[in-house]
Formats: C-alpha cells, structure tokens, sequence
C-alpha cells in the first residue's frame, strides 16, 4: 500500500499527527525505530492507523508524499536524510497541524522561558474570555488539539527550534522570542548562528498585522535581527526602556519597580503598569518572561484587568523554580527544569538567602565561569548529583569550600539537609540534562520533591 503521509517517531508529537493525518483522510503510517509507549500504542490502535515499531522500513516511507517528522529525530539520520534526498517534503507537526485550522497564534520560542511564557500568556487569554488552548511540550500535542479537541480561536504554542527547523508556510499570528543562549548546539553542528537562525524562523511568513515580540537585552537577539526584514509590528522588552524602532508597536521595560508595557492596537493605544513585588513569579528572568506575555496579551487584544489577574496569581509551573516546602527552616526549591548554565545563572541570581546548591548530571559541554561570580557571592556548598562530577569540581572547587558527591535524589536532599542551616536555601538547579541518572527533568524533579517530603 503507498501511504500518502508517513510520521517518524511516534512520541506525544507523532501520535498526534498521525491521528490528524488519519482524520483528514491520508493513508497515513507512523513509524518508529523503538518501541512506543502503551498509551500512544493504544491510541494508534484504537483509531486503526497502521504502525511500525523497532524499524523504520524505507520501501514504505520512501514513497510518501510527505514525511511528518518528530522534533526528536535529527535530520542526519539516516531515513530522514533519504528522504530528503529523494526530495520528499519532511515537515514538523506544526507545519502539519497549521493547515487544518483557521485559530490564530501566539508562538512562544527562545532558549529558556517558552513553557512559563506560553503558559503565562495561556492564563491571559483564558481570564479575559478568550477560549484558547496551549501547546507545544505543554499537555497534549498542536495536532491531536485540531484533530479532536475543542475548537479554539487562539492557541498559545510553545515552539523549540527543533519544531521550528521543519516549518516552511506556517506564519505566527504573534511571535514572542525570548532569548538565544548556547543549548542544543550538537543538533547544530556545533555552529551558533545556525541555532540562531532555526530560532528566527520564528518570523517568516510575518505580515504587517502580526506583532513580533523580542528582547531588545538579550546580545544574541540583537546580533541577527538586522539580518531579517520583519514585515510585522515589532515590540522589543528590556530592563531600561528599549529604543524606539522605526514599525515599533510597543515595548515593555521596568522603570521605578514597575513593570510597564505599551502597546498600540489600532490608534488604540495602552499602557500597562504592575508593580514587580506583586508578580507571583519571582527573579529577573520571570520579569522578562511578564513583560513578554503582557506584550503579547496586550497585541491580542486582552484587557488590562485580566493581564493583571494573572501576574497577581500565576504560580510557578512544576519544576520551575518550584518551593517544595522548608524543613528545619531550609527551603527546597525544585528547578529541576533548569537543564542549561544560562537558566541556573537566572536561579541563582534571583536567591536572596544562602544557597545549597545541587547541581550536575550530563554535562552537553557547558562552560560554567558565566556562573563564578553568583556561586561566589550566594553558594556556601554544592551537592554534586550526577554519574560524573569531574567538571563541576573543577569549576567550582577553588571558590566553594565544601563539594559532596551524591549520586540519588534521596542522598542529594539529606546531604543538603546536614549541610544547611536554618534561613537557607536548598536549590535544585542542575545546569545539566538528567539522563545519566533518571528517565528525564519531570522523573528528577519528582525524585527530589519526594524526597524533600520524607525529610
Ligand atoms: P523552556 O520551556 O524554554 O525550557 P521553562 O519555562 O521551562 O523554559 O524554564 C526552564 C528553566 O529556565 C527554568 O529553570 C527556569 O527557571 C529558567 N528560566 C525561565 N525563564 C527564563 C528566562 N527568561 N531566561 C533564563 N532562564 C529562564
């Protein structure tokens, strides 16, 4: 049989494509090199879409009008490099799942922030009455939502550069980018300004009645904006007030403990201000990440009430800086999620007491001097978790007097707990993806926090 529309890998992503693919009537084969996981598997089943499991088998694949590729699978590999040189058009499940629906977008991208921003701007939506949905690594995936959610006439999705590699006509309504730090760059042969550039795909297909929200702070940002023409609206944000530019829309900046966004809608135009001690969120990252969502609420056209409703109420999401609980007057934080040296930096920065700091696991080549001069002022011990700490150690070992090995969760928390006192902080904040230890950030996090509970 030729399928019409072939998925690769068939994670939260894929199962959700093939599902919309199958709906709108391709024949349509998912395939995957592993195993897939019983719900998915299930799900798959249930609907009778045909499935491969633990190959890939090229005879099928290669006769595919389209390839739907999963943000896991790099494109060297070999039956997407096939493909591609078959001149098979391989697409992301966005692109893909964009063309059955008429909703607008909110795109959130960046190197750290996207899930609090989006999920930031979700509660936005939601409280000014607008019916919305949230996507991306959020819940479940953009296509399985079109496929057979709810209807939406906005959705908020969360986009990593891995998505947006695979986007060609896909054009956001609002595009938010929050900042480009080195992450991922083995996916990039190790080459910045490709990662750069896959984090500015963000922008094409932008017409003049889109908004592009960007921070005017952020070095990188700044270095490839003027390599685009951005037809939209543009609204930078940044701790002083940014300049203005030539198709500004608005900005945000904070001035006087204020956080002050502008936004002019139509010869509407509005000013939002909200005192920065009344944002539920905390540290300076969670600042830009609100000047961010206001923005992008703002050019949605949300009401100044609902905007503030949610920086007044929105909690940290899970494993986000996260306060698990005090015990003996230590607080454990869980920032699990904090798996490169650009979002500890911002952990780290928003301390205010002394801080225990637990960090490690698998190094992807960071360089931790970003990170001396905080460790320096704020971290009186740090409590390695992680098969091979080598790297930590020598970073860190002239600076901090006291550096323990832990290599669990459970022994990671009482190592914190004896060295503690009461008024400090016990931090979570890796640095470092997990799989040298556990199945991912969420299984860390959820190892900590039990065992911070069972103190
Ligand atoms: P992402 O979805 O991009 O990974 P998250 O919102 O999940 O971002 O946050 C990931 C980590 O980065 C957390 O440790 C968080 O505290 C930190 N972080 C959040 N926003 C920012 C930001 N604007 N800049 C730097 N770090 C951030």
């Amino acid at each position: 049989m030729k399928y019409q529309v072939v998925i690769l890998g068939g994670g939260e992503s894929g199962t959700g494509s093939a599902i919309l693919a199958h709906r709108q009537g391709y024949r349509t084969l998912l395939s995957d090199s592993g195993t897939l996981k019983p719900p998915y598997r299930q799900m798959l089943a249930d609907r009778r879409i045909d499935c491969e499991e633990g190959r890939h088998t090229a005879a099928a694949i290669l006769q595919a009008d389209e390839i739907i590729k999963s943000p896991g699978i790099p494109d060297n590999a070999p039956i997407v490099a096939d493909a591609i040189r078959k001149g098979i058009p391989v697409v992301s499940e966005i692109e893909f799942a964009a063309r059955f629906t008429s909703a607008r977008t909110i795109c959130v991208t960046g190197s750290n922030g996207k899930t609090t921003t989006a999920s930031l701007i979700h509660s936005m939506l939601t409280n000014g009455g607008v019916n919305a949905g949230l996507c991306g690594n959020i819940g479940s995936s953009f296509a399985l939502q079109v496929a057979e959610g709810e209807p939406h006439d906005w959705y908020v999705l969360e986009l990593s550069s891995f998505q947006l590699d695979n986007m060609y006509r896909f054009r956001a309504d609002i595009a938010v980018l929050l900042n480009i730090t080195p992450d991922h760059l083995d996916r990039y042969n190790y080459e910045l300004e490709r990662y750069a550039r896959s984090k500015f795909r963000i922008v094409q297909n932008m017409t003049e009645g889109g908004t592009f929200i960007y921070c005017a702070d952020d070095p990188l940002t700044m270095q490839y904006l003027p390599h685009y023409s951005i037809a939209a609206r543009t609204a930078p944000f940044a701790m002083l007030m940014p300049a203005p530019t030539e198709s500004g829309s608005g900005c945000a900046f904070i001035h006087n403990n204020t956080l002050t966004a502008m936004y002019n809608n139509d010869n509407n135009a509005d000013t939002f201000q909200h005192k920065i001690d009344e944002l539920l969120l905390k540290g300076r990252h969670n600042q830009y990440n609100s000047m961010a969502a206001s923005l992008a609420s703002l050019a949605a056209g949300i009401s100044k009430t609902a905007i503030r409703d949610s920086l007044r109420r929105f909690q940290s999401v899970e494993h986000r800086l996260e306060p698990v609980m005090s015990v003996r007057g230590i607080l454990f934080i869980n920032d699990s999620k904090a798996t490169n040296v650009n979002s500890t930096w911002y952990a780290l920065d928003s301390m205010t007491a002394p801080v225990i700091w637990i960090a490690g696991g698998t190094d992807k080549g960071n360089d931790y001097s970003a990170l001396a001069d905080l460790v320096r002022s704020k971290v009186k011990a740090i409590v390695c978790l992680g098969s091979d700490n080598a790297r930590i150690h020598e970073a860190f070992s002239s600076i901090v007097p006291v550096i323990v090995e832990t290599q669990s969760a459970a022994a990671a928390v009482q190592a914190a707990y004896h060295l503690g006192s009461r008024g400090d902080v016990a931090l979570l904040s890796p640095a470092c993806a997990s799989f040298d230890l556990f199945q991912n950030y969420e299984d860390r996090g959820r190892q900590f926090k039990e065992a911070v509970r069972s103190l």
